[in-house]
């Protein structure tokens, strides 16, 4: 699992670009929309003033407290789950946001889950790391997608939820094929995440690498604070089957290029440098802003690298 990340201010910009749209929509809506709305929400937030007091102003804290409410709060709404069973915003997620790329939730901004996805900049699937999140141009002047946006809170279960921000998790189609309606426990928008599971070899500590087949190089997930849940229903350890032979790569790199020996390598004129040299041996990028594949984490645990 890794954290959907703050780049450049884009996911404030997002957040902002989301709840404009969430409010044109609601604000197109006839009056006893909006009203019925407001009591929804106002029975699981607390809202300080009738109807009247707040249509007078033009913040619509009352709407934007809930659709952007973060990871915590969320936690605590879902405490409530009959509170939550009103199906304006699941409505609005089905046939506006994620109904393909030529419905809008805001027409003026075009705004739909493909902006949302753009404005977010997410390209690697954030519960498994091993999946590509692509989007790409049908040629019609529409929009095709690989990934999914999974209701970290499922809609099914928590519909007045289906549009809150910090539900909708870029991820990609195993990924989400596989959570299902499952509650996990850790959501990639929280900090703290990546440091909640570790990947290690299952291996005798000092065992010599060379002696070591690529087949023995299981990678076995420590999860703590809530993610346990995470690693079972992504089933994480399963899919990380296939990435032995990476993990087995590090494993050998790091025994037998040790700061030492890649030290003795730059001043035989192998390498510019010890940073050179070790993004060669590790297959990071040589562009230090260049993107970063998938597998990071795996990288940081295993070789200690990134
Ligand atoms: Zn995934």
């Amino acid at each position: 699992m890794i954290k959907i990340p703050e780049k450049e201010g884009r996911l404030s910009a997002a957040k902002a670009a989301h709840i404009e749209a969430v409010i044109a929509f609601v604000k197109r809506k006839t009056e006893g929309y909006r009203r019925d709305l407001f009591a929804n929400i106002s029975r699981v937030m607390t809202v300080s003033g009738t109807f009247e007091d707040m249509s007078a102003r033009d913040d619509w804290s009352w709407l934007s407290d809930f659709i952007l409410a973060d990871v915590k709060t969320l936690k605590q709404m879902i405490g409530r789950p009959e509170l939550l069973q009103f199906d304006e915003f699941k409505r609005m997620y089905s046939d506006y946001f994620s109904a393909g790329s030529d419905k809008y939730v805001d027409a003026s901004t075009k705004y739909n889950a493909y902006m949302f996805i753009e404005n977010l900049g997410v390209t690697i699937c954030p519960y498994c790391d091993e999946e590509y999140l692509d989007v790409v141009e049908n040629g019609n002047g529409g929009k095709l997608r690989t990934l999914e946006i999974d209701h970290f809170f499922p809609k099914g279960k928590y519909p007045a939820l289906a549009m809150c921000f910090y539900n909708l998790v870029p991820s990609g189609q195993n990924c989400n094929g596989m959570k299902r309606e499952e509650l996990l426990g850790m959501n990639p928008y929280e900090d703290g995440i990546e440091g909640c599971t570790w990947l290690y070899p299952d291996l005798p500590v000092g065992v010599n690498m060379e002696k070591v087949p690529a087949a023995d190089c299981t990678i076995h997930f420590h999860p703590k604070a809530g993610m346990e849940k995470n690693v079972k229903a992504l089933h994480l350890e399963e899919r990380y089957e296939r990435h032995k032979a990476t993990a087995h790569k590090y494993l050998l790199l790091r025994q037998q290029y040790d700061d030492a020996k890649v030290e003795e390598m730059v001043k035989m004129g192998m390498f510019p440098t010890k940073d050179f040299a070790y993004r060669v041996l590790y297959g990071e990028p040589l562009d230090e802003e260049a993107e970063e594949g998938i597998l990071r984490k795996l990288r940081r645990d295993i070789a200690g690298r990134g």
